[in-house]
């Protein structure tokens, strides 16, 4: 901790003028991998009260307050039943990406399965906004050495950009050795695809996830300043991600060991304040608009 907070000053008057990304993965709260964990399977979930709308209602307005343009990763079959939320947030001058159909973890999927997931997903999200989508986030940040034909599948299905490594290790998922920043991943049959993972520190010779989710609201928001600032030193955008949920703390309890129900509702009073901590003291931008920006023959290639 103390460590963190040395690396945190170190960080600071090292900025450039750099936007960062802001993302929002949308899908239900009882979709988590925590409650599939729990028990939670797709055919129960009709027994828990939708409150996505709500949700990203709330994250709409915060994004109003500071004229900020953020890219989110729609679940297909959050999309399908919510058509008038996605045109909305379209509307809105947000980028509306993929999070697949199922919120499956890529490792239960055949590259077949993988393959048709991107393109239903992707059918049903452009056709409610009429534009094309760009990106792809996995669910569970589910891409690592162990299916590196993600990649491939990405890039045969036109994929532009991809959101779906955490460098860091944990047990569901991970890929330690690739760089925290910007870089093209390639996959064994050749695909090339720009990854944009999520902020992390270095600390100890290890990545310590901060860039969103449970340990956004976990730790203290000015370490992940600390690791935005990182970022623009390494003249990269930091990846933000967050999902509409972590701005309920009055959504339904669902069935989970407790150890992934402190991790889900940990703090979830607290995501509303830390969002506009970042978005007073950051500029942030689509991934789209940032991936638009920057040249795929300046960034480093990392086989998976
Ligand atoms: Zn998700």
């Amino acid at each position: 901790m103390e460590k963190m907070e040395k690396m945190e000053k170190q960080a600071i008057g090292n900025h450039v003028n750099i936007k960062h990304v802001l993302s929002f993965d949308v899908e239900e709260y009882f979709q988590v991998e925590a409650a599939r964990e729990g028990g939670m399977t797709p055919e129960k979930w009709s027994q828990y009260p939708s409150r996505v709308d709500l949700q990203v209602n709330r994250v709409l307005g915060i994004l109003d307050d500071f004229q900020t343009k953020a890219t989110f990763f729609v679940l297909g079959s959050v999309a399908s039943k919510h058509r008038d939320l996605i045109k909305r947030i379209a509307d809105g001058g947000h980028e509306i990406a993929s999070h697949g159909m199922t919120h499956k973890m890529l490792t239960r999927l055949t590259p077949e399965e993988f393959a048709a997931e991107l393109r239903e997903s992707r059918e049903i999200l452009s056709d409610i906004t009429g534009v094309d989508v760009q990106g792809f986030r996995a669910p569970t940040f589910s891409i690592t050495h162990k299916n590196p034909w993600a990649i491939d599948v990405l890039t045969d299905s036109g994929f532009t950009y991809d959101s779906s490594v955490f460098p860091v290790v944990h047990k569901r998922y991970g890929v330690p050795d690739v760089s925290r920043w910007t870089h093209v991943a390639a996959g064994p049959s050749g695909g090339k695809i720009v990854e944009l993972p999520p902020v992390t520190l270095r600390v100890l010779r290890r990545n310590i996830p901060i860039g969103g989710g449970g340990y956004l609201r976990l730790f203290p928001v000015k370490f992940v300043a600390a690791g935005l600032k990182a970022a623009q030193r390494h003249a990269a955008a930091g990846m933000i991600y967050m999902h509409p949920w972590e701005f309920d703390p009055a959504q339904p309890v669902t069935p989970m060991s407790r150890r992934n129900r402190f991790r889900h509702r940990v703090n979830l009073s607290r995501t509303e304040p830390k969002l506009r901590y970042l978005l007073k003291r950051f500029d942030f931008q689509t991934a789209e608009r940032y991936v638009k920006s920057i040249l795929p023959e300046n960034l480093e290639t990392f086989a998976y």
